[in-house]
């Protein structure tokens, strides 16, 4: 049996693989490109803010009204506590045009892999993926129905 054998296999369909995804297709859509995700974007996954200056980006994804029609709730700032005791207010009364964002990372994440172009293939086991400079095929592990993938470009 052959392999199907993709241009770019990513390795994780969380935003940054997804954003790669649909990146790629966007600056070349005749390249075949798979995400390789373990899990079914089941909750919980961590909530977290996002800032008014993320709207340009998933404009640039082209997920912005995707985004819009998720509901998420609106926030005006942030306050953090990370990597100190002290507390790191960000109040986004200094960009007024927007606001931010409260996530529901499952959610969100999942609409971002909806939009990404290719097939999502969920592994049985957890994967692994190293970048190839060959540039030759490389293996990838078996998907759900026990397929074998390959791919130019392997990206964990
Ligand atoms: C406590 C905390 C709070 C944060 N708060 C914010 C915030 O408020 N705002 C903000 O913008 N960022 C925040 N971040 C950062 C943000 O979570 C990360 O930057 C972002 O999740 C990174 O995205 P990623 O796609 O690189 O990785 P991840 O989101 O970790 O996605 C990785 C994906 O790969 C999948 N995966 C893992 N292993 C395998 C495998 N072997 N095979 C196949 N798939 C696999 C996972 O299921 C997952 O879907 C926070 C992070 C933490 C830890």
């Amino acid at each position: 049996m052959t392999s199907p054998c993709y241009d770019v296999a990513i390795v994780g369909g969380g935003p940054a693989g997804c954003a790669t995804a649909l990146s790629l297709r966007s600056h070349e859509p005749s390249l075949s490109v798979i995400i390789i995700e373990a899990s079914a974007y089941e909750p919980p996954r961590l909530g977290e803010t996002l800032p008014p200056p993320a709207r340009r980006l998933l404009d640039h994804l082209g997920v912005w009204e995707a985004f819009q029609r998720q509901g998420h709730r609106e926030v005006y700032g942030t306050a953090a506590v990370w990597g100190s005791v002290g507390l790191h207010e960000h109040d986004f009364i200094y960009t007024p045009r927007d606001t931010g964002w409260h996530l529901d990372r499952a959610a969100f994440d999942a609409m971002l892999a909806r939009a990404a172009p290719g097939a999502l293939a969920f592994p049985t086991a957890p994967t692994s993926g190293r970048a190839s400079s060959s540039m030759r095929p490389a293996a990838l592990p078996s998907s759900a129905d026990g397929t074998t993938l390959a791919s130019s470009v392997p990206i964990a």
